[in-house]
């Protein structure tokens, strides 16, 4: 049992969900059974075999929406590099705990369960508390991606996203839109190229098109511009053919007051007769930060981080972008004790400061959102 939050992340840390392939079953039913314990009520949900996600509730009231705590269980791969610390045992060294997930973001997670817990039994009759812990966010925040397709999620009023800020809250960050765009061709043997349509040609004409695409939308005062970046680019199968087909992956960020569906219709114009098959597509996420409860959480914050917090956002894409899909209008922070720049790195570590810290910041907003 957890005796505190080092403990419980170190106990997570255990847990192989190394994404792909993921396997977040037993992580979850360990964090689950903890919630109950608590005297949460706790539903399971799995997309696809031991893809298991956590709802668990406690308190709430038929008037106030709760509060939403929210996390990811799976980790990304180690990487090619060699770790000089074991990424699973949860080593520690002076203030440092190594372990894939340390930052990223198992140590947020078993800060909000030890959050949870000290309030479990006191949140009756209050607007209460709705934790939601994920499966396959690595991979495009396929997990909540199917989450917000149930029922399951209820409602929320706030929301908190976990992820590694050293305990600075974001307001938001920009949205993602990922596709591939297929060209097509028509083969023949390579010593005969009149006798064919070249597919890499075309892919190859409409590069410097996305290269020097304009999206003409306004900066964001905070995100700045949306970005394009072409990530992949296949095709052809032999060098004495003419390619019949090629495809090239594209990565857009956007930012507020973008629409996706016109970016993709300005795109389907430069890439002519491409055909667009898109694979990820969130929206941007952004709470004003004089948003009156953003100003509480900056408020809790400021001890922590050492001045009044402004306004900032996060590099990385979170869960919230699907989650907001059924929690509509609900003020949302990216907050949690990990390193930013840990994330994904070879001997990925976390502050056991930080961890112990975001503890006391998650108690406060649910005190604060409880009045508990
Ligand atoms: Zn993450």
């Amino acid at each position: 049992m957890a005796r505190d939050a080092v403990a419980l992340t170190r106990a997570l840390l255990r847990f192989d969900t190394v994404n792909p392939p993921g396997r977040e079953r037993d992580c979850a039913r360990h964090a689950g059974a903890l919630l109950k314990d608590w005297g949460f009520r706790v539903e399971y949900h799995e997309y696809d075999e031991r893809r298991t996600q956590v709802i668990a509730r406690a308190g709430g009231t038929r008037e106030e929406k709760p509060l939403c705590l929210t996390g990811h269980l799976d980790v990304v791969p180690l990487g090619a590099r060699a770790w000089t610390r074991d990424p699973f045992s949860g080593e520690a060294d002076g203030d440092r705990l190594y372990g894939r997930g340390s930052s990223d973001m198992k140590s947020g997670v078993a800060a909000m369960l030890l959050a949870c817990k000290a309030f479990a039994r006191k949140l009756q009759g209050t607007p209460g508390v709705v934790v939601v812990l994920t499966a396959g966010e690595e991979a495009g925040c396929i997990g909540s991606k199917h989450l917000a397709q149930t029922q399951l999620l209820g409602k929320a009023g706030a929301m908190v996203v976990g992820e590694p800020t050293s305990n600075y809250p974001f307001v938001g960050h920009k949205g993602s839109l990922k596709f591939h765009a297929r060209f097509r061709g028509v083969s023949a043997h390579g010593s005969m190229p009149h006798l064919g349509v070249n597919a890499i040609y075309k892919a190859a004409k409409a590069i410097p098109r996305l290269e020097s695409f304009e999206f003409g939308a306004q900066p964001h005062p905070v995100m700045g511009g949306p970005t394009l970046n072409v990530g992949t680019i296949e095709g052809g199968s032999s060098v004495n053919a003419v390619p019949d087909a090629a495809s090239i992956g594209v990565d857009i960020r956007t930012v507020p007051g973008m629409s996706h569906e016109k970016v993709l219709s300005q795109l389907r114009t430069v890439l002519q007769d491409a055909e667009l098959e898109v694979f990820s597509d969130l929206p941007p996420v952004w709470t004003e930060p004089e948003q009156e409860w953003v100003q509480r959480v900056f408020e809790i914050c400021k001890p922590y981080v050492g001045e009044a917090p402004g306004a900032r956002t996060a590099p990385y894409m979170t869960d919230a972008a699907n989650l907001l899909k059924v929690y509509a209008g609900a003020p949302t922070v990216v907050l949690g004790p990990g390193e930013t720049a840990m994330a994904h790195q070879t001997d990925e570590y976390c502050s056991m400061e930080r961890i112990r810290q975001s503890v006391a910041i998650y108690e406060a907003l649910i005190r604060d959102w409880c009045r508990a």
